[in-house]
């Protein structure tokens, strides 16, 4: 059969099925079978591979990712999109799909269901408006995953790799950097899909730490910090942490704590690694909240 990635195929399942794009569920399809390739290429799948799709939209993806793996289950949130399904991985006996919004999936049963608990790949054309509770969702879940290959907006995979002392660097970063090593696979413009978005596009694959890169005491306090000292990037770290409504230090408990962890009083958030921030952590561990 002929793959969707060839544009006209796209049009023609998308004309006999009267399919509408819904904007509220970030539906673009990819139609370029180069982008595709690298994506099947960046996520280094193989026969041996469970593969978790999230969103297939009309299958593109899911036809390369089932010719590579051993098994896909692609979870879509869009009825309408089912019957097209059926019938474009109707040659392809090694995929389920299931009709769900994928933030309520129990992705480490099906992790154990499909693949012994072993760890799942994860490869997505993501929908936009939910990038981030996706990834951070997966990683704090505790799913035994190896990587999240994913296409994200440009400047959220900018974001994710980014390091201490750029513009890109917050919260975010801190966040997928603390679970995973990230490699930025292929820049894609909006002409590589269907209907064009308004921004730029990126193939990032997040590859899982089996331990993270530093040690922390108290990780949620560790995160409560980062985020604490990303909300005001203006500010001196000090004067973040005071005001953030997160935490309760006074002044004088978060000079003390800098100078544990062998900061300077005038440093800002955005210049700290995520070692500083973890000693950080570990200064204030010790006190009462
Ligand atoms: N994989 C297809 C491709 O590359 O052409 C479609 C990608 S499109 C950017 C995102 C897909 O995710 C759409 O099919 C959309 O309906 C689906 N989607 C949106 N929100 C979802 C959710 N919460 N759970 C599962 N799928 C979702």
């Amino acid at each position: 059969m002929e793959k969707l990635s060839n544009p006209q195929r796209t049009i023609e399942i998308i004309k006999k099925y009267g399919f509408d794009f819904q904007k509220k569920f970030g539906q673009n399809f990819l139609i370029d079978p180069r982008v595709l390739d690298k994506i099947i290429a960046a996520a280094e799948i193989t026969k041996d591979d469970f593969v978790l799709e999230i969103g297939p939209g009309i299958g593109t993806m899911t036809q390369y990712l089932a010719e590579a793996a051993r098994e896909v289950t692609a979870v879509e949130i869009d009825r309408n999109l089912i019957p097209i399904l059926q019938e474009t991985l109707a040659e392809y006996d090694n995929v389920t799909v299931i009709n769900e919004d994928v933030l309520k999936v129990d992705i480490a049963a099906l992790a154990q269901e499909k693949n012994g608990g072993r760890p799942i790949k994860v490869v997505a054309n993501l929908p936009y408006y939910i990038t981030t509770p996706i990834i951070m969702g997966l990683f704090e879940s505790g799913v035994p995953l190896a990587s999240v290959t994913v296409m994200v907006q440009k400047e959220v995979a900018m974001r994710m790799q980014a390091g201490p002392g750029t513009k890109d660097y917050g919260a975010l970063s801190l966040a997928v950097q603390y679970y995973a090593s990230p490699y930025l696979a292929a820049n894609v413009p909006p002409n590589c899909f269907m209907p064009r978005p308004n921004v730029g596009s990126a193939v990032i694959r997040l590859t899982r730490y089996e331990k993270p890169p530093v040690e922390v005491q108290d990780e949620k306090l560790m995160f409560r910090l980062i985020r604490a000292s990303f909300n005001q990037r203006r500010k001196t770290l000090v004067n973040g942490l005071k005001n953030s409504p997160e935490l309760s230090y006074t002044k004088e408990e978060i000079l003390e704590a800098l100078g544990r962890a062998g900061l300077s009083e005038n440093v800002r958030g955005e210049a700290l690694t995520l070692e500083q921030f973890a000693a950080l952590a570990d200064a204030f561990s010790g006190e009462q909240l």
